[in-house]
Protein backbone atom coordinates (compact mmCIF):
# COMPACT_ATOMS: atom_id res chain seq x y z
CA UNK A 1 0.00 0.00 0.00
CA UNK A 2 1.37 3.16 -0.60
CA UNK A 3 -0.03 7.21 -1.06
CA UNK A 4 -0.75 8.48 -4.56
CA UNK A 5 2.48 9.19 -6.39
CA UNK A 6 1.08 13.23 -7.74
CA UNK A 7 -1.84 14.71 -7.04
CA UNK A 8 -3.68 15.66 -10.06
CA UNK A 9 -3.98 18.48 -12.12
CA UNK A 10 -6.99 20.75 -11.03
CA UNK A 11 -9.80 18.86 -8.92
CA UNK A 12 -12.08 20.24 -6.31
CA UNK A 13 -13.34 18.96 -2.97
CA UNK A 14 -17.31 18.90 -2.76
CA UNK A 15 -18.74 18.70 0.31
CA UNK A 16 -19.44 14.71 -0.17
CA UNK A 17 -22.81 14.14 1.79
CA UNK A 18 -21.34 10.21 1.55
CA UNK A 19 -22.51 9.51 5.54
CA UNK A 20 -25.97 9.52 4.58
CA UNK A 21 -25.21 5.73 2.97
CA UNK A 22 -21.46 5.04 4.03
CA UNK A 23 -22.47 2.81 7.09
CA UNK A 24 -25.65 1.26 5.13
CA UNK A 25 -24.65 -2.00 3.94
CA UNK A 26 -25.99 -3.59 0.30
CA UNK A 27 -29.87 -4.56 0.94
CA UNK A 28 -31.52 -6.65 -1.82
CA UNK A 29 -34.80 -4.60 -3.14
CA UNK A 30 -37.66 -6.74 -3.03
CA UNK A 31 -39.03 -8.47 -6.65
CA UNK A 32 -40.28 -5.31 -8.58
CA UNK A 33 -44.02 -6.09 -11.01
CA UNK A 34 -42.32 -4.86 -13.67
CA UNK A 35 -39.41 -3.93 -15.72
CA UNK A 36 -38.49 -1.78 -18.39
CA UNK A 37 -35.57 -2.74 -20.05
CA UNK A 38 -33.64 0.04 -22.58
CA UNK A 39 -31.60 -1.77 -25.25
CA UNK A 40 -28.93 0.88 -25.10
CA UNK A 41 -26.87 0.85 -22.19
CA UNK A 42 -23.96 0.81 -23.79
CA UNK A 43 -21.62 3.63 -25.47
CA UNK A 44 -22.41 1.56 -29.19
CA UNK A 45 -25.84 0.98 -31.06
CA UNK A 46 -28.90 -0.51 -29.67
CA UNK A 47 -29.54 -4.10 -29.33
CA UNK A 48 -31.31 -6.06 -31.26
CA UNK A 49 -34.94 -7.92 -29.37
CA UNK A 50 -35.20 -11.21 -29.75
CA UNK A 51 -38.07 -11.43 -28.32
CA UNK A 52 -41.61 -11.00 -28.64
CA UNK A 53 -44.73 -9.59 -27.08
CA UNK A 54 -46.80 -12.61 -24.52
CA UNK A 55 -43.37 -14.70 -24.69
CA UNK A 56 -42.25 -16.18 -21.56
CA UNK A 57 -38.81 -15.24 -20.33
CA UNK A 58 -36.69 -16.65 -17.93
CA UNK A 59 -34.37 -14.87 -14.99
CA UNK A 60 -31.05 -14.33 -16.90
CA UNK A 61 -32.17 -14.80 -20.53
CA UNK A 62 -31.08 -13.18 -23.31
CA UNK A 63 -33.54 -10.95 -24.39
CA UNK A 64 -31.85 -8.65 -26.97
CA UNK A 65 -28.56 -9.18 -29.16
CA UNK A 66 -25.69 -7.47 -29.72
CA UNK A 67 -24.99 -7.37 -33.57
CA UNK A 68 -22.72 -4.50 -34.40
CA UNK A 69 -19.64 -3.28 -32.65
CA UNK A 70 -19.23 -1.53 -29.32
CA UNK A 71 -22.79 -2.94 -28.72
CA UNK A 72 -23.80 -5.14 -25.84
CA UNK A 73 -26.34 -7.71 -25.68
CA UNK A 74 -29.59 -7.14 -23.24
CA UNK A 75 -30.66 -9.92 -20.54
CA UNK A 76 -34.09 -9.96 -18.71
CA UNK A 77 -32.97 -9.73 -14.75
CA UNK A 78 -36.33 -11.84 -13.96
CA UNK A 79 -38.67 -14.34 -14.73
CA UNK A 80 -41.76 -13.05 -16.60
CA UNK A 81 -43.87 -12.06 -19.88
CA UNK A 82 -43.01 -9.99 -22.13
CA UNK A 83 -45.47 -6.87 -22.42
CA UNK A 84 -44.12 -4.59 -25.04
CA UNK A 85 -41.31 -4.17 -27.60
CA UNK A 86 -39.81 -1.23 -28.91
CA UNK A 87 -36.57 -0.76 -31.07
CA UNK A 88 -33.87 1.71 -31.65
CA UNK A 89 -32.11 3.83 -29.49
CA UNK A 90 -34.91 5.06 -27.28
CA UNK A 91 -35.97 1.06 -27.79
CA UNK A 92 -37.17 -1.07 -24.63
CA UNK A 93 -38.58 -4.38 -23.45
CA UNK A 94 -41.00 -4.48 -20.88
CA UNK A 95 -41.86 -7.40 -18.74
CA UNK A 96 -44.60 -8.42 -16.35
CA UNK A 97 -42.57 -9.89 -13.64
CA UNK A 98 -43.76 -13.95 -12.59
CA UNK A 99 -44.45 -15.04 -8.75
CA UNK A 100 -42.44 -18.25 -9.67
CA UNK A 101 -38.77 -17.23 -10.78
CA UNK A 102 -36.86 -19.47 -12.72
CA UNK A 103 -33.34 -18.91 -14.19
CA UNK A 104 -31.85 -19.66 -17.78
CA UNK A 105 -28.99 -21.80 -18.04
CA UNK A 106 -25.33 -20.32 -17.54
CA UNK A 107 -23.26 -19.18 -20.26
CA UNK A 108 -20.89 -20.50 -21.76
CA UNK A 109 -17.92 -20.26 -24.51
CA UNK A 110 -17.42 -22.49 -27.81
CA UNK A 111 -15.45 -25.69 -27.27
CA UNK A 112 -12.04 -24.81 -28.97
CA UNK A 113 -11.38 -21.48 -27.58
CA UNK A 114 -7.84 -20.37 -25.57
CA UNK A 115 -8.22 -19.67 -22.38
CA UNK A 116 -8.37 -15.56 -23.40
CA UNK A 117 -10.59 -15.79 -25.88
CA UNK A 118 -13.07 -18.05 -23.70
CA UNK A 119 -13.02 -15.53 -20.62
CA UNK A 120 -13.46 -12.43 -23.54
CA UNK A 121 -16.15 -14.40 -25.03
CA UNK A 122 -18.23 -14.90 -21.19
CA UNK A 123 -17.37 -11.07 -20.72
CA UNK A 124 -18.83 -10.00 -24.08
CA UNK A 125 -21.68 -12.88 -23.61
CA UNK A 126 -22.24 -11.41 -20.38
CA UNK A 127 -23.19 -7.69 -21.80
CA UNK A 128 -20.79 -6.60 -19.40
CA UNK A 129 -20.55 -2.70 -19.99
CA UNK A 130 -18.17 0.06 -17.42
CA UNK A 131 -20.59 0.01 -14.57
CA UNK A 132 -18.83 3.16 -12.82
CA UNK A 133 -21.39 5.40 -15.61
CA UNK A 134 -18.80 4.86 -18.81
CA UNK A 135 -20.59 1.94 -20.21
CA UNK A 136 -18.45 1.20 -22.79
CA UNK A 137 -18.66 -2.52 -23.26
CA UNK A 138 -15.92 -3.90 -21.41
CA UNK A 139 -15.29 -7.03 -23.72
CA UNK A 140 -14.65 -4.32 -26.96
CA UNK A 141 -12.66 -2.04 -23.94
CA UNK A 142 -10.02 -4.81 -23.38
CA UNK A 143 -9.52 -6.09 -26.85
CA UNK A 144 -8.74 -3.02 -28.33
CA UNK A 145 -6.17 -3.21 -25.28
CA UNK A 146 -4.51 -5.92 -26.41
CA UNK A 147 -3.27 -4.15 -29.50
CA UNK A 148 -0.86 -2.97 -27.37
CA UNK A 149 1.41 -4.37 -24.36
CA UNK A 150 -0.58 -3.54 -21.42
CA UNK A 151 1.78 -3.55 -18.29
CA UNK A 152 -0.60 -1.58 -15.95
CA UNK A 153 -3.99 -2.65 -14.62
CA UNK A 154 -5.64 0.14 -12.47
CA UNK A 155 -9.13 -0.88 -10.84
CA UNK A 156 -10.81 2.08 -10.24
CA UNK A 157 -12.29 2.69 -6.48
CA UNK A 158 -12.49 6.46 -6.94
CA UNK A 159 -16.12 7.02 -6.24
CA UNK A 160 -15.42 10.90 -5.80
CA UNK A 161 -18.70 11.93 -7.00
CA UNK A 162 -20.65 13.17 -3.49
CA UNK A 163 -23.21 11.15 -2.30
CA UNK A 164 -22.62 7.92 -3.98
CA UNK A 165 -21.06 4.89 -1.63
CA UNK A 166 -22.11 2.15 -4.03
CA UNK A 167 -18.34 1.49 -5.12
CA UNK A 168 -17.09 2.30 -1.42
CA UNK A 169 -19.63 -0.45 -0.15
CA UNK A 170 -18.96 -3.37 -2.68
CA UNK A 171 -15.34 -2.78 -1.57
CA UNK A 172 -16.09 -3.73 2.01
CA UNK A 173 -18.60 -6.17 1.51
CA UNK A 174 -17.13 -7.93 -1.86
CA UNK A 175 -13.63 -7.64 -2.01
CA UNK A 176 -12.74 -11.40 -2.76
CA UNK A 177 -14.62 -11.10 -6.08
CA UNK A 178 -12.91 -7.80 -6.86
CA UNK A 179 -9.63 -9.78 -6.33
CA UNK A 180 -11.01 -12.62 -8.56
CA UNK A 181 -12.46 -10.09 -11.57
CA UNK A 182 -8.46 -9.05 -11.32
CA UNK A 183 -6.73 -12.14 -11.34
CA UNK A 184 -8.67 -12.88 -14.51
CA UNK A 185 -7.78 -9.97 -16.04
CA UNK A 186 -4.54 -10.04 -15.23
CA UNK A 187 -4.43 -13.70 -17.62
CA UNK A 188 -6.33 -11.87 -20.20
CA UNK A 189 -3.69 -8.79 -20.67
CA UNK A 190 -0.46 -9.83 -18.95
CA UNK A 191 -0.57 -6.71 -16.92
CA UNK A 192 2.67 -7.10 -14.76
CA UNK A 193 1.16 -4.91 -12.63
CA UNK A 194 -1.81 -3.93 -10.77
CA UNK A 195 -2.80 -1.22 -8.60
CA UNK A 196 -6.06 -0.48 -7.14
CA UNK A 197 -7.21 3.06 -6.23
CA UNK A 198 -9.27 3.95 -3.64
CA UNK A 199 -9.56 8.15 -1.97
CA UNK A 200 -8.53 8.19 1.14
CA UNK A 201 -12.24 8.69 2.81
CA UNK A 202 -13.19 5.22 2.34
CA UNK A 203 -10.80 3.78 5.23
CA UNK A 204 -12.72 0.80 5.44
CA UNK A 205 -12.16 -0.64 1.99
CA UNK A 206 -8.60 0.53 1.85
CA UNK A 207 -8.40 -1.86 5.03
CA UNK A 208 -10.16 -4.78 3.47
CA UNK A 209 -8.33 -4.81 0.02
CA UNK A 210 -4.88 -4.00 1.43
CA UNK A 211 -5.12 -7.26 3.63
CA UNK A 212 -6.42 -9.42 0.59
CA UNK A 213 -3.53 -7.81 -1.69
CA UNK A 214 -1.16 -9.16 1.01
CA UNK A 215 -1.56 -12.51 -0.26
CA UNK A 216 -1.60 -11.34 -3.76
CA UNK A 217 1.59 -10.86 -5.86
CA UNK A 218 1.61 -7.46 -8.03
CA UNK A 219 -1.03 -5.92 -6.64
CA UNK A 220 -1.24 -3.25 -4.44
CA UNK A 221 -3.58 -0.77 -3.03
CA UNK A 222 -2.93 3.20 -3.60
CA UNK A 223 -4.41 5.62 -1.59
CA UNK A 224 -5.81 8.50 -3.25
CA UNK A 225 -6.79 12.06 -1.97
CA UNK A 226 -10.40 13.01 -1.91
CA UNK A 227 -10.34 14.73 -4.64
CA UNK A 228 -13.37 15.09 -7.44
CA UNK A 229 -12.82 14.28 -9.83
CA UNK A 230 -10.31 11.68 -9.23
CA UNK A 231 -12.04 8.72 -10.45
CA UNK A 232 -12.08 9.83 -14.43
CA UNK A 233 -9.79 7.16 -15.86
CA UNK A 234 -6.80 10.40 -16.51
CA UNK A 235 -6.48 11.89 -13.06
CA UNK A 236 -6.95 8.23 -11.70
CA UNK A 237 -3.57 7.31 -14.27
CA UNK A 238 -1.70 10.50 -13.25
CA UNK A 239 -2.58 9.97 -8.96
CA UNK A 240 -1.23 6.45 -9.59
CA UNK A 241 1.42 6.16 -11.96
CA UNK A 242 2.56 9.64 -12.03
CA UNK A 243 1.94 9.62 -15.86
CA UNK A 244 0.05 12.17 -17.74
CA UNK A 245 -1.77 11.03 -20.44
CA UNK A 246 -1.52 13.63 -23.04
CA UNK A 247 -5.38 14.58 -24.69
CA UNK A 248 -5.22 12.99 -27.84
CA UNK A 249 -4.16 9.59 -26.66
CA UNK A 250 -5.66 6.68 -24.92
CA UNK A 251 -4.70 5.25 -22.00
CA UNK A 252 -4.19 1.84 -23.09
CA UNK A 253 -1.96 3.43 -25.95
CA UNK A 254 0.48 3.97 -23.10
CA UNK A 255 0.01 0.27 -21.87
CA UNK A 256 -2.44 1.28 -19.19
CA UNK A 257 -6.11 -0.42 -18.53
CA UNK A 258 -8.60 0.96 -16.15
CA UNK A 259 -11.44 -0.89 -15.03
CA UNK A 260 -14.22 -0.04 -12.30
CA UNK A 261 -14.42 -2.46 -8.75
CA UNK A 262 -18.13 -3.13 -10.43
CA UNK A 263 -16.71 -4.08 -13.97
CA UNK A 264 -14.43 -6.32 -11.85
CA UNK A 265 -16.94 -8.05 -10.01
CA UNK A 266 -19.12 -9.04 -12.93
CA UNK A 267 -16.26 -10.10 -14.65
CA UNK A 268 -15.65 -12.23 -12.05
CA UNK A 269 -19.70 -13.41 -12.18
CA UNK A 270 -19.68 -13.83 -15.78
CA UNK A 271 -16.27 -15.89 -15.80
CA UNK A 272 -16.08 -18.14 -12.80
CA UNK A 273 -20.46 -19.11 -12.84
CA UNK A 274 -21.15 -18.10 -16.32
CA UNK A 275 -23.91 -14.77 -14.96
CA UNK A 276 -24.67 -11.92 -17.07
CA UNK A 277 -25.28 -8.97 -15.83
CA UNK A 278 -28.97 -8.23 -14.46
CA UNK A 279 -28.41 -6.56 -11.39
CA UNK A 280 -26.38 -3.74 -10.46
CA UNK A 281 -25.72 -2.03 -6.82
CA UNK A 282 -27.09 1.55 -6.69
CA UNK A 283 -27.05 3.98 -3.90
CA UNK A 284 -30.36 5.81 -2.97
CA UNK A 285 -29.58 9.11 -1.58
CA UNK A 286 -30.78 12.70 -0.92
CA UNK A 287 -32.72 14.32 2.02
CA UNK A 288 -35.81 14.17 0.41
CA UNK A 289 -35.90 10.20 0.17
CA UNK A 290 -37.13 8.61 3.48
CA UNK A 291 -34.82 5.76 3.84
CA UNK A 292 -31.50 6.22 1.91
CA UNK A 293 -29.69 3.07 1.53
CA UNK A 294 -27.25 0.97 -1.27
CA UNK A 295 -29.31 -1.61 -3.20
CA UNK A 296 -29.12 -4.45 -5.46
CA UNK A 297 -31.36 -3.69 -8.05
CA UNK A 298 -32.63 -5.47 -10.95
CA UNK A 299 -31.79 -3.54 -14.08
CA UNK A 300 -34.81 -2.50 -15.61
CA UNK A 301 -36.45 -1.44 -12.30
CA UNK A 302 -38.71 2.02 -12.54
CA UNK A 303 -37.31 4.39 -10.21
CA UNK A 304 -40.95 4.70 -9.08
CA UNK A 305 -40.57 1.19 -7.06
CA UNK A 306 -37.30 1.62 -5.48
CA UNK A 307 -38.49 5.63 -4.12
CA UNK A 308 -41.86 2.69 -2.92
CA UNK A 309 -39.09 0.81 -1.25
CA UNK A 310 -37.01 3.34 0.40
CA UNK A 311 -39.85 4.48 2.46
CA UNK A 312 -41.04 7.11 0.26
CA UNK A 313 -40.55 10.60 -0.18
CA UNK A 314 -40.25 12.85 2.80
CA UNK A 315 -40.89 15.79 0.76
CA UNK A 316 -41.24 16.80 -3.00
CA UNK A 317 -37.75 16.48 -4.87
CA UNK A 318 -36.53 19.97 -6.17
CA UNK A 319 -34.47 17.67 -8.16
CA UNK A 320 -34.22 13.76 -9.30
CA UNK A 321 -30.76 12.94 -10.55
CA UNK A 322 -29.46 9.39 -12.17
CA UNK A 323 -26.00 8.95 -10.92
CA UNK A 324 -24.36 11.44 -8.89
CA UNK A 325 -25.10 15.24 -8.59
CA UNK A 326 -22.04 16.25 -10.94
CA UNK A 327 -22.01 14.68 -13.59
CA UNK A 328 -25.81 12.60 -13.29
CA UNK A 329 -28.63 12.83 -15.90
CA UNK A 330 -31.82 15.01 -14.17
CA UNK A 331 -34.90 12.95 -14.39
CA UNK A 332 -38.77 13.45 -13.90
CA UNK A 333 -40.50 10.99 -14.81
CA UNK A 334 -40.64 8.07 -12.19
CA UNK A 335 -40.82 5.40 -14.89
CA UNK A 336 -37.27 5.98 -15.94
CA UNK A 337 -35.64 2.59 -15.15
CA UNK A 338 -32.30 1.75 -13.79
CA UNK A 339 -29.42 0.64 -16.36
CA UNK A 340 -26.04 -0.74 -15.88
CA UNK A 341 -24.54 2.62 -15.99
CA UNK A 342 -26.48 3.98 -13.27
CA UNK A 343 -24.36 4.20 -10.23
CA UNK A 344 -27.16 6.17 -7.89
CA UNK A 345 -30.72 7.58 -7.77
CA UNK A 346 -30.38 11.12 -5.81
CA UNK A 347 -33.69 12.90 -4.89
CA UNK A 348 -32.33 16.33 -3.28
CA UNK A 349 -34.60 19.34 -1.85
CA UNK A 350 -34.11 22.46 -2.55
CA UNK A 351 -31.14 23.21 -0.22
CA UNK A 352 -28.99 20.78 -1.76
CA UNK A 353 -28.87 22.71 -4.95
CA UNK A 354 -26.44 25.62 -5.66
CA UNK A 355 -27.98 28.70 -6.52
CA UNK A 356 -28.08 29.01 -9.60
CA UNK A 357 -28.73 33.45 -11.15
CA UNK A 358 -26.11 34.07 -13.61
CA UNK A 359 -24.32 36.99 -13.66
CA UNK A 360 -21.69 38.16 -15.69
CA UNK A 361 -17.98 36.01 -15.72
CA UNK A 362 -15.70 37.83 -13.26
CA UNK A 363 -12.78 36.92 -14.89
CA UNK A 364 -11.38 35.29 -11.02
CA UNK A 365 -10.00 32.20 -12.78
CA UNK A 366 -10.97 30.12 -10.22
CA UNK A 367 -12.33 27.80 -13.47
CA UNK A 368 -8.94 27.79 -14.66
CA UNK A 369 -7.66 25.83 -11.04
CA UNK A 370 -10.21 23.96 -10.91
CA UNK A 371 -10.46 22.17 -14.46
CA UNK A 372 -8.54 18.69 -14.19
CA UNK A 373 -8.06 18.94 -18.22
CA UNK A 374 -6.22 22.16 -17.89
CA UNK A 375 -8.61 23.78 -20.17
CA UNK A 376 -9.50 27.53 -19.83
CA UNK A 377 -13.15 27.45 -19.12
CA UNK A 378 -14.13 30.52 -19.61
CA UNK A 379 -12.15 31.51 -23.24
CA UNK A 380 -14.21 28.03 -23.99
CA UNK A 381 -17.32 29.43 -22.40
CA UNK A 382 -16.79 32.96 -24.41
CA UNK A 383 -16.28 31.51 -27.98
CA UNK A 384 -19.01 28.99 -27.10
CA UNK A 385 -21.90 31.81 -26.71
CA UNK A 386 -20.59 33.40 -30.04
CA UNK A 387 -20.66 29.97 -31.71
CA UNK A 388 -17.34 29.16 -31.92
CA UNK A 389 -17.20 26.28 -32.27
CA UNK A 390 -13.90 25.80 -34.32
CA UNK A 391 -12.09 27.63 -31.97
CA UNK A 392 -13.56 25.68 -29.23
CA UNK A 393 -12.36 23.03 -30.78
CA UNK A 394 -8.57 24.02 -31.10
CA UNK A 395 -9.03 25.33 -27.54
CA UNK A 396 -9.87 21.63 -26.26
CA UNK A 397 -13.46 21.56 -25.89
CA UNK A 398 -13.43 17.73 -27.11
CA UNK A 399 -11.28 17.23 -23.92
CA UNK A 400 -13.43 18.55 -21.38
CA UNK A 401 -14.83 15.33 -19.37
CA UNK A 402 -17.66 17.60 -18.55
CA UNK A 403 -17.12 17.15 -15.06
CA UNK A 404 -18.87 20.14 -13.64
CA UNK A 405 -15.86 21.20 -11.53
CA UNK A 406 -15.52 24.98 -13.23
CA UNK A 407 -19.27 25.54 -12.81
CA UNK A 408 -18.97 24.55 -9.48
CA UNK A 409 -16.28 27.05 -8.20
CA UNK A 410 -17.50 29.69 -10.41
CA UNK A 411 -18.93 32.69 -8.24
CA UNK A 412 -20.70 33.95 -11.43
CA UNK A 413 -22.65 30.84 -11.48
CA UNK A 414 -22.10 30.43 -15.18
CA UNK A 415 -23.64 27.01 -16.86
CA UNK A 416 -20.51 26.57 -18.68
CA UNK A 417 -21.13 22.71 -18.14
CA UNK A 418 -23.99 22.79 -20.09
CA UNK A 419 -22.62 25.03 -22.35
CA UNK A 420 -19.74 22.65 -23.14
CA UNK A 421 -21.99 19.38 -23.19
CA UNK A 422 -23.99 21.59 -26.09
CA UNK A 423 -20.46 22.44 -27.92
CA UNK A 424 -19.79 18.62 -28.08
CA UNK A 425 -22.83 18.13 -29.44
CA UNK A 426 -22.59 20.28 -31.99
CA UNK A 427 -18.81 19.07 -33.10
CA UNK A 428 -20.64 15.57 -33.44
CA UNK A 429 -23.66 16.69 -35.00
CA UNK A 430 -20.50 19.25 -37.53
CA UNK A 431 -18.42 16.15 -37.72
CA UNK A 432 -21.11 13.62 -38.67
CA UNK A 433 -22.04 16.56 -41.18
CA UNK A 434 -18.86 16.96 -42.72
CA UNK A 435 -18.41 12.81 -43.12
CA UNK A 436 -21.63 12.34 -44.97
CA UNK A 437 -20.56 15.18 -47.37
CA UNK A 438 -16.95 14.10 -48.01
CA UNK A 439 -18.72 10.49 -48.43
CA UNK A 440 -21.05 12.29 -51.32
CA UNK A 441 -18.30 13.78 -52.07
CA UNK A 442 -16.24 10.73 -52.50
CA UNK A 443 -19.41 9.35 -54.56
CA UNK A 444 -19.82 11.64 -56.92
CA UNK A 445 -16.09 12.01 -57.90
CA UNK A 446 -16.33 8.07 -58.05
CA UNK A 447 -19.01 8.04 -60.45
CA UNK A 448 -17.80 10.66 -62.21
CA UNK A 449 -14.38 8.49 -62.68
CA UNK A 450 -16.54 5.52 -63.45
CA UNK A 451 -18.89 7.26 -66.16
CA UNK A 452 -15.12 8.90 -67.47
CA UNK A 453 -14.47 5.54 -67.74
CA UNK A 454 -16.83 3.95 -69.92
CA UNK A 455 -17.10 7.14 -71.85
CA UNK A 456 -13.37 6.26 -72.69
CA UNK A 457 -14.17 2.21 -73.30
CA UNK A 458 -17.28 3.09 -75.42
CA UNK A 459 -15.17 6.22 -77.19
CA UNK A 460 -12.24 3.10 -77.82
CA UNK A 461 -14.38 0.74 -78.85
CA UNK A 462 -15.85 3.20 -81.64
CA UNK A 463 -12.74 4.26 -83.08
CA UNK A 464 -12.05 0.32 -83.10
CA UNK A 465 -14.50 -0.03 -85.47
CA UNK A 466 -14.11 1.51 -88.40
CA UNK A 467 -9.91 0.36 -88.36
CA UNK A 468 -11.61 -3.50 -88.33
CA UNK A 469 -13.87 -2.64 -90.75
CA UNK A 470 -10.98 -1.03 -93.09
CA UNK A 471 -8.94 -3.92 -92.03
CA UNK A 472 -11.82 -6.52 -93.04
CA UNK A 473 -12.01 -4.74 -95.71
CA UNK A 474 -8.62 -5.17 -96.95
CA UNK A 475 -8.60 -8.57 -96.60
CA UNK A 476 -12.15 -9.60 -97.85
CA UNK A 477 -11.52 -10.91 -101.87
CA UNK A 478 -13.01 -9.14 -104.85
CA UNK A 479 -16.25 -10.72 -105.90
CA UNK A 480 -15.20 -11.94 -109.16
CA UNK A 481 -19.13 -11.42 -110.10
CA UNK A 482 -18.67 -7.86 -109.88
S1 LIG B 1 -14.85 30.95 -12.50
FE1 LIG B 1 -16.62 31.86 -13.54
S2 LIG B 1 -16.42 34.02 -13.08
FE2 LIG B 1 -14.42 33.14 -12.61
S3 LIG B 1 -13.25 33.35 -14.53
FE3 LIG B 1 -14.21 31.35 -14.58
S4 LIG B 1 -16.13 31.67 -15.74
FE4 LIG B 1 -15.41 33.70 -15.04
S1 LIG C 1 -16.34 20.56 -17.17
FE1 LIG C 1 -14.69 20.52 -18.68
S2 LIG C 1 -13.85 22.58 -18.67
FE2 LIG C 1 -15.03 22.35 -16.77
S3 LIG C 1 -13.56 21.63 -15.27
FE3 LIG C 1 -14.48 19.78 -16.14
S4 LIG C 1 -13.08 19.23 -17.81
FE4 LIG C 1 -12.60 21.36 -17.27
Amino acid sequence: MFNARMKPHGGIRPYSHKSLTREIAIRPLATPRRLIIPLRQHTGPAAVPIVAEGESVAAGQLIAEARERMSAPVHSALSGVVTSVTTGDQGCITIKVSDQQSPAPRLTAAEGLSETQTMLSLIEQAGIVGMGGAMFPAADKIRMSLRYPIETLIVNGGECEPYLTTDDRLMREQAEFIIGGIRYLQTITQARQVYIGIEDNKTEAIARLDELCRQEDHIEVVILPSLYPIGSAKQMIEAVTGRQIPQNRRSTEMGVLVQNVGTCIAIFHAIRFGKPVTHRVITVSGRAIEQPGNLLVPIGTPIKEIIGQCGGLKTQPARMVLGGPMMGRAVDDLDVPINKGTSGLLLLTGDELPQTKPSACLRCGRCLDACPMSLAPLSLFAELKNDGFAKAQQQGLNACLLCGSCAYVCPAALPLTQFFDWGQQQLRLLKRQEDKMERTRQNSANRQARLAKEAAAKAAALAAKPARRSRRAATTPEDPSC
